[in-house]
């Protein structure tokens, strides 16, 4: 693309000295085409890239960034702390008022324990569950994304049976497969973990169902084993005090990131106080996960998503745009499916090959009129996302569409 200069510099200079040319889920190769690996730049809901192209942004970092891009009072939390110092020799007063704010907000949370990314706090709560349990077996659902580690990461590449020797997997929703699970764990049933709902790369989404996660929950309750809710991916965009408590449902351990700290590195496990004794017992510990600046930043998000009631702004943009954008690829003779919560939309289209052919030359068309969207990947509504920021990304994509029909024959065989 000779319209991405830099952008292109940057990928040549890269294949050299970075394998692959880049790692891991944000690797621009796996996107449409057209979309820039190397970005400069993020203010409230837009993304800058290093060719200087801005967009109106619905990834959010792919969730960590919830109140916009550099948010003001974050970052002046960060700078704060940063300015005494970035790395001490313990925490600074931060993770006590942190774990404070979490046992406030969180239903069932008793304590906290912090560390940087999802995979950390998700391997802590399991962990934590087998130390307190004394058993081995943990039950996963299959297609559920629970982190890049070896016991649950989803590639089997340089990963060996034994890492994954004790996982059981189920169907997400299906409780009698749910059972199944738990009566092959038998007595060595250590911990039900379960996504705040299904949200697995390229298929429909799906909120758990009111029998099912009851039926999580009571299995953990007869088995005495640990129900681990995985909120790293939806925590604080859905409901303030965890995501199955909508459900009426309390985890055990939750494990949170992404969005707890608008972009900087932090994650937290919290429990009840059945698993607080095991949670003093395990050795779990990094570099980083003491430092300052992301625990101020934490509490700066989450008092702000408290005072305005953050996801209950976010349903709000998330239903504008779903509702634009159902209206739109009506008109031009498209049929979308949209499933999960309005804030991490996943938007198909009916009759899109396995490939999602559709859903790529669609993303495509919008990112060429400054919109970042994602089509097999949930994405992510912010509290940036104003009425006029979604109401200038539904005029971008309604060309989107236009093109889109010009090049595919409509179903009902009429012009747009
Ligand atoms: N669990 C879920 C549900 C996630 O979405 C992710 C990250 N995409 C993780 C765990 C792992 O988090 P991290 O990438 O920060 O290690």
């Amino acid at each position: 693309q000779t319209n991405s200069p830099r952008d292109r510099i940057l990928r040549e200079r890269a294949a050299y000295v970075i394998p692959g040319g880049m790692w891991g889920h944000q690797r621009a190769a796996a996107l449409p085409s057209g979309y820039p690996q190397y970005f400069s730049s993020g203010k409230g809901a837009r993304v800058t890239d290093v060719d200087g192209r801005e967009y109106i942004d619905f990834m959010c970092a792919w969730g960590p960034v919830i109140l916009g891009h550099l948010h003001p009072t974050v970052e002046a939390a960060v700078a704060q702390q940063s300015a005494q110092g970035v790395c001490l020799n313990g925490p600074t007063e931060h993770a006590v008022t942190l774990a404070e704010r979490l046992v406030a907000m969180v239903t069932h949370a008793d304590w906290a324990l912090f560390q940087k990314n999802g995979s950390d706090a998700m391997t802590t709560c399991v962990t934590v569950a087998r130390a307190e349990t004394g058993r081995r077996k943990v039950l996963v659902a299959h297609g559920a994304y629970h982190g890049a580690v070896p016991w649950c990461s989803p590639s089997l590449v340089g990963v060996t049976s034994e890492d994954r020797a004790h996982l059981l997997h189920f169907t997400f929703n299906d409780t009698a497969s749910l059972a199944q699970a738990v009566e092959a764990a038998g007595e060595d049933l250590a911990a039900i973990v379960v996504s705040a709902f299904r949200h697995d790369l390229g298929v429909p989404q799906e909120m758990p169902s009111a029998a099912f996660a009851k039926a999580a929950r009571a299995a953990c309750d007869y088995a005495g084993a640990a129900l681990i809710v995985d909120d790293v991916r939806a925590g604080f965009r859905l409901n303030l005090a965890g995501s199955w408590q909508t459900h009426g449902v309390a985890a055990d351990l939750s494990a949170f990131s992404k969005a707890i700290a608008n972009g900087h590195a932090l994650a937290a496990v919290t429990g009840n106080d059945r698993f607080r004794e095991a949670a003093s017992r395990v050795f779990v510990t990094g570099s980083f996960w003491y430092s300052g600046a992301q625990m101020a930043a934490a509490i700066a998000t989450l008092d702000e998503l408290s005072r305005i009631d953050g996801p209950a702004v976010m349903q709000r943009a998330g239903q504008r745009l779903r509702d634009g954008l159902d209206a739109q690829a009506a008109h031009y003779g498209f049929e979308l499916r949209q499933s999960g919560p309005p804030a991490m939309p996943l938007v198909q289209f009916n009759g899109d090959d396995a490939t999602a052919t559709l859903g790529d030359a669609f993303c495509t068309e919008a990112l060429r009129r400054g919109v970042y969207l994602h089509h097999r990947h949930n994405m992510f509504l912010g509290t940036a996302h104003t009425d006029a920021e979604i109401d200038s990304a539904l005029d971008a994509t309604e060309g989107a569409f236009a093109a889109l029909a010009k090049t595919r024959p409509l179903p009902s065989g009429e012009a747009a």
